[in-house]
């Protein structure tokens, strides 16, 4: 008898690791997350399976470990014995990582190390997904960026990504490992975190809508970013992982919208018009942010057969319905 093949997620907690633990349970993995210890046993992307008793401990386990606690992890992949590894737990936030670089670079950059160096004594050669970023690029100076694109990171986030991203190759490269990175652009979903912008945006549609917030702050809305759907990201992630070489792929919708065009988007999927609501303020300007950002996922698409369906107006009105829903079944419990 076949056994079902068996995967660990770091950062199963957070956006890209639920939907990732959701896809990998629709395809019969055993799926081992890696949970940190934190002061709330609170895991609502998780709920519905950690609730669910055919799957929690049966099909899904939760270990803890840290990436700061290499032991932790290493005896937890003995213990598993994975044929698949998603890396992708991390301090997420490009701001963020201004006010705590130290950590940022621990966590993103030696963490990813110290995870590859265990898989590289694992007997079975697990396959390794390292979730990179379009922040190793900065500011680039050509438009769209693809795998080729020099990395010139500017932002401690970014430089802590472009380690983690060569070193990949390195192992790739040097030691044959079926190692790869996803360099993914910016992808939201409504489990986005509610302090990165395109989530304080559709809650703050949502919320002054309901008559539950007046105004909302934003920095620059002058930024073009590249947006796609987190759920549709995972799923390139596991293709990554059954192709029959490892590589490097972009992952990107290939079409850029301001801050502003989002906003306008948001506000207006709930009638109102932003111009009323929104105000700029200077404290959320990062000290260094690229004006415009624009991915080239044709390899992707090419060798993975993997596009990003979902573009920005559909994103958006898949997040401001769930915030609209969320705020509106907490009302009537109120
Ligand atoms: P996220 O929602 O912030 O999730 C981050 C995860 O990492 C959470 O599960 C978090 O656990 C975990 N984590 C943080 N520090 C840890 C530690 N010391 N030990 C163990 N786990 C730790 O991020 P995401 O949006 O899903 O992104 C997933 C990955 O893709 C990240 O590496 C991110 O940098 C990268 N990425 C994301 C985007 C994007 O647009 N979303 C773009 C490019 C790259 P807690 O739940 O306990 O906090």
């Amino acid at each position: 008898m076949n056994l079902p093949p068996s995967a660990i997620i770091t950062g199963i907690t957070g956006q890209d690791g639920s939907y990732l633990c959701e896809l990998l349970l629709d395809k019969g993995y055993i799926v081992h997350g890696i949970v940190r210890r934190s002061s709330s046993l609170d895991r609502p992307r998780l709920l519905s399976h950690y609730n669910d008793p055919d799957i929690y401990g049966k099909r899904l386990f939760l270990h803890y470990a840290d990436l700061t606690d290499p032991t932790s992890i290493r005896r937890i992949i003995a213990q598993t014995a994975p044929i698949e590894f998603y890396h992708l737990a991390g301090q997420s936030h490009v701001g963020l990582s201004f006010e705590i670089p130290e950590s940022t670079c621990d966590l993103t950059a030696m963490g990813t190390l110290r995870i590859m160096e265990i898989l590289r004594d694992q007997p079975n050669n697990p396959r390794f997904l390292h979730a990179s970023s379009r922040e190793i690029f900065g500011t680039p100076t050509v438009s769209p960026q693809d795998e080729t694109t020099p990395q010139n990171p500017n932002s401690p986030y970014g430089c802590a990504k472009s380690f983690a991203t060569q070193m990949v190759r390195v192992y790739r490269d040097s030691h044959g490992l079926f190692f790869c990175n996803a360099i993914c652009y910016n992808h939201e979903s409504p489990r986005r975190a509610e302090n990165f912008v395109t989530r304080k945006i559709t809650l703050a549609a949502a919320r002054i809508k309901l008559g539950l917030q007046s105004k909302l702050m934003l920095g620059s809305i002058d930024s073009a970013r590249d947006w796609g759907y987190a759920k549709e990201y995972a799923e390139a992630m596991w293709r990554m992982l059954q192709h029959d070489q490892p590589d490097d792929y972009v992952l990107a919708t290939g079409t850029s919208y301001t801050v502003r065009e989002f906003a306008e988007a948001a506000f207006s999927h709930v009638g109102l018009d932003w111009k009323e609501y929104i105000e700029l303020d200077q404290r959320f300007i990062r000290p260094a942010d690229a004006e415009s950002l624009l991915g080239d996922a044709s390899k992707a698409q090419r060798v993975l057969g993997w596009t990003a369906r979902t573009k920005m107006h559909e994103l958006v009105r898949i997040m401001v319905d769930y915030d609209m829903d969320r705020l509106r079944q907490s009302k009537e419990r109120t």
